[in-house]
């Protein structure tokens, strides 16, 4: 059955007031599934026996069956789901393809460590409402995660690879390039989900670095109070949430009447380590 099947099936798209609050809007282009769920696989297919999937928001479930057939019955499968209402659905998949399993719980109040103790590829295509917030949940902290392939809106994933000294440069670019190693991997047309959403979507890999998530702590306070005056110059941010000599002598004297976004990830970070010295 295609996912434009299922959905008209089980009635998916019934209450669009309901689907919208869940940014629910599906992928029905087969193509473009089977490109996503070749990212999640990655190159090394010799190495899924060491790897659980876990997808965030599998809605009709196009994606996850994409997965399946590729990875095969030894590979379990994860979903996390919020909306309830697919639970009918769900249990008619899981019947065919028994390496798949339904979780109903807000993604955000998930950790994955509760889920499974094997290494874990993390993927969907997020609710453009909270794709942000539920992506920072699970990479901003030590877990198993090796990878993450995620749909966002374009103008998302632009910020989460934007180089510093660019427009789209900001907290998100630095938090993620900090965290991951990221990757753009292609755009997706509206045309290729139903409803069709008003914007142009991309997928994005990414990789975990090791990272002391104490100190990333420390850079996300620094960051953030950075880019909320993205407009003023670095003295005058950091001025407001510490003491002026300590920025004097942290912040070399050339930059110091520079914006924020002059700073590349990096720098932040090395700033983040001589103030908390
Ligand atoms: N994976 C499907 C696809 O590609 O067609 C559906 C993607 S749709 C854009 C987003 C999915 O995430 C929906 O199924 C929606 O119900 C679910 N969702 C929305 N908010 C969620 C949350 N906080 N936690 C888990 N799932 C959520």
């Amino acid at each position: 059955m295609s996912v434009s099947q299922i959905i008209s099936r089980y009635n998916l798209i019934s209450d669009r007031r309901h689907t919208r609050s869940l940014g629910q809007n599906f992928l029905i282009d087969e193509d473009v599934l089977n490109r996503i769920a070749s990212a999640c696989v990655g190159h090394d297919k010799a190495s899924l026996s060491g790897y659980d999937f876990v997808e965030i928001g599998p809605g009709p479930c196009g994606l996850t069956i994409a997965l399946a057939q590729m990875v095969g019955d030894n590979t379990k499968i994860v979903c996390i789901e919020k909306d309830e209402t697919l639970r009918n659905l769900h249990r008619d998949i899981s019947k065919e393809y028994q390496q798949i399993n339904f979780i109903y719980e807000d993604a955000l109040f998930v950790d994955i460590v509760d889920i499974t103790d094997r290494d874990v590829v993390l993927f969907g295509n997020l609710p453009y409402n909270v794709g942000t917030k539920i992506l920072m949940h699970f990479i901003s902290k030590k877990n198993r995660i090796k990878r993450s392939v995620f749909m966002l809106q374009k103008e998302v994933v632009d910020r989460i690879c934007a180089e510093c000294n660019t427009k789209d440069y900001g907290y998100l670019s630095i938090m993620c390039q900090l965290l991951c190693d990221v990757r753009k991997l292609f755009d997706v047309d509206c045309s290729a989900f139903y409803p069709k959403p008003k914007v142009v979507s991309s997928v994005v890999e990414l990789v975990p670095k090791p990272v002391d998530y104490d100190m990333i702590n420390n850079v996300q306070y620094l960051v953030k109070a950075c880019f909320e005056n993205r407009r003023k110059t670095l003295f005058n941010v950091l001025r407001k949430i510490l003491a002026k000599d300590l920025v004097e002598s942290a912040v070399p004297h050339s930059l110091l009447k520079s914006r924020p976004e002059v700073l590349s990830p990096s720098d932040y970070l090395a700033l983040a380590q001589k103030l908390i010295d």
